[in-house]
């Protein structure tokens, strides 16, 4: 598993637990509004870091961190995953997953041996327009069986769409809202330009307020709790 950065402390990417967050390099979406370029194109790769580097790291910070978030990049590309999350639980840590949800199979593995404890997993568009919106070919059923695998398990999760104009329109998040219908938590994140995988990207908009408040009203009463970030 090749590991791009380490960011050493964070207080906002594991819900309400100080956290070090793990960058996988590689993945199979090439998403224009990415803002990981490199994690994303292999020409920008980094010599990735040692395993044992972040294992000793994660062992020395083991009284002053809760818990590590693992994203990329698409992390479920490495076969190697479960036994690192597996590493790092052995420590003590709680363990987040950033997923696209493209690969069931590591995602279920994952949940029954109990070594991740908060998946979040981005629903990118309703399926018939992913290709388009990751600009890859996508196994459609693939995500959606992640999505009813997550609904279904014990494990805490998030499912997050990023309101980018113009890939996304407002009907769009409707229908997404009605595939997850039933889900404990959605979070509909604002598109904010930086550094991007397409530099077109950096005029890109997000929704408007009114937009963003009007999807509020309509997608509340579908799921269990919206957030807005
Ligand atoms: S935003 Fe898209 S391209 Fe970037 S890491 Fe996530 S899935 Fe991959």
């Amino acid at each position: 598993m090749n590991i791009g950065y380490l960011q050493r402390f964070s207080l906002i990417d594991y819900p309400g637990k100080i956290s070090a967050i793990i960058f996988t390099q590689g993945c199979n979406f090439r998403c224009g509004y990415c803002h990981n370029p490199e994690l994303v194109n292999p020409g920008l790769f980094s010599e990735p870091m040692a395993h044992a580097d972040v294992f000793a790291f994660l062992e020395k910070r083991s009284d002053k961190l809760d818990a590590v978030v693992i994203t990329g990049g698409e992390p479920t590309m490495h076969k190697a995953l479960p036994a690192f999350a597996a590493t790092i639980k052995d420590m003590g840590y709680l363990v987040k997953l950033d997923t696209n949800g493209t690969n069931p199979e590591i995602l279920g593995e994952m949940i029954s041996s109990r070594t991740i404890d908060y998946i979040a997993m981005d629903i990118k568009a309703p399926t018939e327009k992913y290709d388009e919106v990751v600009n890859a070919p996508v196994d459609k059923e693939a995500v959606v069986a992640s999505m009813n695998m997550i609904m279904d398990s014990p494990v805490d999760y998030e499912f997050r769409t990023t309101l980018v104009q113009p890939l996304l329109v407002p009907e769009d998040i409707i229908r997404i809202g009605e595939l997850i219908r039933g889900a404990r938590q959605y979070v509909l994140q604002r598109f904010v330009p930086s550094k991007h995988v397409d530099a077109d990207f950096i005029t890109a908009k997000t929704f408007s307020d009114e937009t963003i408040e009007d999807l509020k009203l309509r997608i509340e009463p579908l799921v269990e709790r919206l957030v807005i970030r």
